[in-house]
C-alpha cells in the first residue's frame, strides 16, 4: 500500500462533484437554485450546445459581497446554515454549500457579481490544483451571474456520458419547467444557441399562474384540471389535478413540490394514486401540478446530495392529509360542478372523443373546491331502473351556480339538463344549457350502482331481500366449497346462499339494491371472483373489484328501453353520485356538445 496523502482541493472537490454535477442539468438546477435563494425575481439562462460548452445564469439577486467570494467557490461554505439547528428547518433550497466548489473543479467557471445599485462588481474564478480564487474588477449590476464552460474538460469519463446535445438540453428545459412551476413570481428566460426558447412571465394572480402552468403543462392539462386548495394542522395542499379521463400513459405529468423544491416520494405518489383508484384505466396514470407546504422541521430534506428526496417526520399523517384531500377532489369531480368530462369539438372527433372539460375557468374563479365536505351518496334507494320511473323531478339542489357560461334563464336546467330521446337502445340525449348531453346509459347506472353498493358495504353489510321463489344452482365441488368457506362474505354483501348438495347451491336472499338483475349469473361472477382473488390475497383487497363486478349486473344493460321519466332519474341520480364522469373502467360516462360546436358543424354563424 502506498502512503497516505491529503488530496488537493481540486480532486476533493472532483470527487463531490461525482455526486452532485451529473450532467449540464445538474448545473443549471444548482444554480437557479442559488439565485432563487437569493432572492431574483428575474433569471436569464443562456444554454450553448446543450449546456457541454457553455451555461450562463444572471440573476438580480442580492449579489455577493467581494470578501466573500473566495469562499463562495470553497466546499463546506455557505451563508445559509450556521449551525445544526438551522439545518432541521432549512427554508432555502441549498445549504450543503458544496455547489459552486463542485462545478469549478470539473469546468471553467466565473463568478461575476455585485451587491449594490451602484459602484463597480467583482469577478472571482477559481485556478489551479488548489483552487485559488482570482478575484477582479468588472462591471456588473446588482446581482450575479455564474458562467460555466467546458464542462467536464478536465474528467472526460463524465463527458462521454453525456448524451446528445438535444437530450442534454431536454433535460435542462425539465429543471426550468419545474423550477418555473415552483416560482410563479419569477421571471425566467431559457435560451438555446442564441434562440429563446421560454420566456416565463412573473406570475402572480391565478389566471397567470394557470397560464404558467398551461405554458408547462399543456393547455389540454389545464382545460382539464381542477384547482383545489385544503389546510389542515399546519399543512396545506394546494395545486391542479386532472380528471382521471385525461389520464397518460405515464407518469410524466405528475408534479409534487414540498415547501417549493421538487421531490420524487413513495407516500406522496401512493396517496395521490390511491385518490384515483377505481377511476383510471388499468396502467393509466393521473397528472397533477401540487404544492404541499409543511412547517420545515417536519421534513428533513438532507437525505440525498442531490436534495431530490425527502423525508417526513409524521409520513403517516402526511400520507392520509393527501389521500384525503385528493381523494374527495376526485370524487367531487361530477356533473354538478359544472365539469364536462368530455367535449366533441370536429366531426372527425365524433369517432373518438377527446375528454376536454370546459367550464374549468368558472370553476376556478370558484377558488377552489368549496365542498370539501362528504356528501350523501346513498341518499335515495335507486338501484333499480324500475324505481326510476315516476321519479321525474328537476333537482333544485343540483344546479351549482356556474360562473363561467350561466345565463339568466338557465338557472333551473341542471347540469346534465332533461331528456329527449334515447339512441339505439345505448344512449342517452339530453339537452342542457351549453347544449347537447350524451350518456352512455350503462357505464353511467354502473358507476351510480358501484358507488351505491360501496357505500352501503362500508356501513357493515348491503342490505338483502328474500326471492319469492329460491333460485337452484348447479356448481362444481370447488365453487360449493367456497361458498361455505365465505359465508360470512357472502352474507356481507347480501347474499343468502345455502349448500343443497356436493353440487348445489340454493339462492334465498340476494342484495337489494341488485333485484332485477339475473341472480344466478350474477352469484356465479362473484363465486368466480372469490376463486380467483382469495387463493391469491386477502378478500378485503379485492372488495372493491367484488362490488364492480356486482354493480356490473345490477345495471341497465344496452337495448333497453327507457322512458323519458326514468332517464331524467338517471342524469339526477349522475349529478349526485361521486366519480360520476367516468364508469367503473375509467371511460367517460357522458359528452356535452356545446351549441357553438354544432353551430360550428353546420357552418353557422360564419
Ligand atoms: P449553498 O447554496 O448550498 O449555500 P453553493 O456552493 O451553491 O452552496 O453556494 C455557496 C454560496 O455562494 C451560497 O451560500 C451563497 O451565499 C453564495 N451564492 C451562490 N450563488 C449565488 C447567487 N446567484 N447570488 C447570491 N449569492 C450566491
Ligand atoms: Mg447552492
Amino acid at each position: 500500500m502506498p502512503r497516505i496523502q491529503l488530496l488537493s482541493t481540486r480532486l476533493a472537490n472532483q470527487i463531490a462533484a461525482g455526486e452532485v454535477v451529473e450532467r449540464p442539468a445538474s448545473v443549471v438546477k444548482e444554480l437557479l437554485e442559488n439565485s432563487l435563494d437569493a432572492g431574483a425575481g428575474r433569471i436569464e439562462i443562456d444554454v450553448d450546445a446543450g449546456g457541454a460548452k457553455r451555461i450562463r445564469i444572471r440573476d438580480n439577486g442580492v449579489g455577493i459581497d467581494v470578501d466573500d467570494l473566495p469562499l463562495a467557490l470553497s466546499r463546506h461554505a455557505t451563508s445559509k446554515i450556521v449551525e445544526l439547528a438551522d439545518l432541521e428547518a432549512v427554508a432555502t433550497l441549498g445549504f450543503r454549500g458544496e455547489a459552486l466548489a463542485s462545478i469549478a473543479s470539473v469546468s471553467r467557471l466565473e463568478i461575476l457579481t455585485n451587491t449594490g445599485d451602484s459602484g463597480p462588481g467583482w469577478r472571482a474564478r477559481g485556478e489551479g490544483r488548489d483552487m485559488a480564487v482570482d478575484v477582479d474588477q468588472v462591471q456588473h449590476p446588482r446581482g450575479t451571474t455564474v458562467e460555466v464552460r467546458d464542462l467536464f474538460f478536465n474528467t472526460p469519463a463524465r463527458r462521454r456520458f453525456l448524451r446528445s446535445e438535444k437530450t442534454e438540453f431536454g433535460r435542462i428545459e425539465d429543471v426550468v419547467r419545474k423550477l418555473a412551476l415552483s416560482h410563479f413570481e419569477v421571471s425566467f428566460v431559457l435560451r438555446h444557441n442564441g434562440k429563446l426558447v421560454h420566456d416565463f412571465r412573473a406570475a402572480r394572480s391565478r389566471v397567470e399562474q394557470e397560464r404558467r402552468v398551461a405554458m408547462v403543462c399543456g393547455a389540454t392539462f389545464m382545460e382539464n384540471a381542477l384547482y383545489i386548495e385544503l389546510e389542515r394542522s399546519g399543512m396545506k395542499l394546494w395545486g391542479w389535478i386532472a380528471q382521471p379521463t385525461f389520464s397518460r400513459s405515464q407518469a410524466d405529468l405528475q408534479y409534487f413540490f414540498v415547501n417549493g423544491r421538487t421531490i420524487r416520494d413513495k407516500v406522496v405518489v401512493h396517496a395521490v394514486r390511491q385518490a384515483y383508484q377505481d377511476v383510471l384505466y388499468q396502467g393509466r396514470h393521473p397528472a397533477y401540478v401540487l404544492f404541499f407546504d409543511i412547517d420545515p422541521t417536519e421534513v428533513d430534506v438532507n437525505v440525498h446530495p442531490t436534495k431530490h428526496e425527502v423525508r417526513f417526520r409524521e409520513s403517516r399523517q402526511v400520507h392520509d392529509f393527501l389521500f384525503s384531500a385528493t381523494h374527495r377532489a376526485v370524487a367531487d369531480m361530477r356533473p354538478a360542478d359544472g365539469m364536462a368530462p368530455a367535449r366533441l369539438t370536429t366531426v372527425s372527433q365524433l369517432q373518438a372523443p377527446q375528454p376536454v372539460q370546459e367550464s374549468m375557468r368558472g370553476l376556478v374563479g370558484g377558488g377552489g373546491y368549496a365542498s370539501a365536505g362528504s356528501r350523501p351518496t346513498t341518499g335515495s334507494a335507486l338501484g333499480q331502473m324500475d324505481v326510476y320511473r315516476n321519479l321525474h323531478q328537476p333537482a333544485a339542489t343540483a344546479s351549482a351556480p356556474r360562473i363561467g357560461d350561466a345565463r339568466a334563464d338557465d338557472e333551473d336546467i341542471p347540469p346534465l339538463g332533461f331528456a329527449i330521446a334515447q339512441l339505439k337502445g345505448i344512449y342517452i340525449l339530453a339537452e342542457n344549457a351549453a347544449g347537447l348531453v350524451l350518456v352512455d346509459m350503462h357505464a353511467a347506472h354502473e358507476r351510480i350502482t358501484y358507488e351505491r353498493l360501496k357505500a352501503a358495504f362500508a356501513e357493515t353489510r348491503l342490505a338483502s331481500q328474500p326471492l319469492l321463489v329460491p333460485e337452484t344452482l348447479a356448481v362444481s365441488e370447488r365453487e360449493a366449497d367456497a361458498v361455505e368457506e365465505y359465508q360470512a362474505l357472502f352474507s356481507q354483501l347480501g347474499f343468502v346462499l345455502q349448500r343443497a348438495g356436493p353440487e348445489t347451491l340454493v339462492v334465498r336472499e340476494m342484495p337489494s339494491l341488485l333485484r332485477g338483475s339475473d341472480v344466478t349469473q350474477l352469484v356465479r361472477d362473484v363465486i368466480a371472483d372469490l376463486i380467483a382473488q382469495g387463493a391469491s390475497q386477502r378478500i378485503e383487497a379485492h372488495q372493491n373489484e367484488l362490488l364492480s363486478t356486482m354493480a356490473c349486473h345490477g345495471s341497465v344493460r344496452a337495448n333497453r328501453r327507457l322512458t323519458v321519466p326514468e332517464m331524467n332519474a338517471l342524469l339526477r341520480d349522475m349529478e349526485e353520485t361521486e366519480r360520476s364522469g367516468q364508469c367503473n373502467h375509467g371511460r367517460p360516462t357522458w359528452v356535452q356538445m356545446p351549441l357553438t360546436e354544432l353551430d360550428n358543424l353546420f357552418l353557422r354563424g360564419r
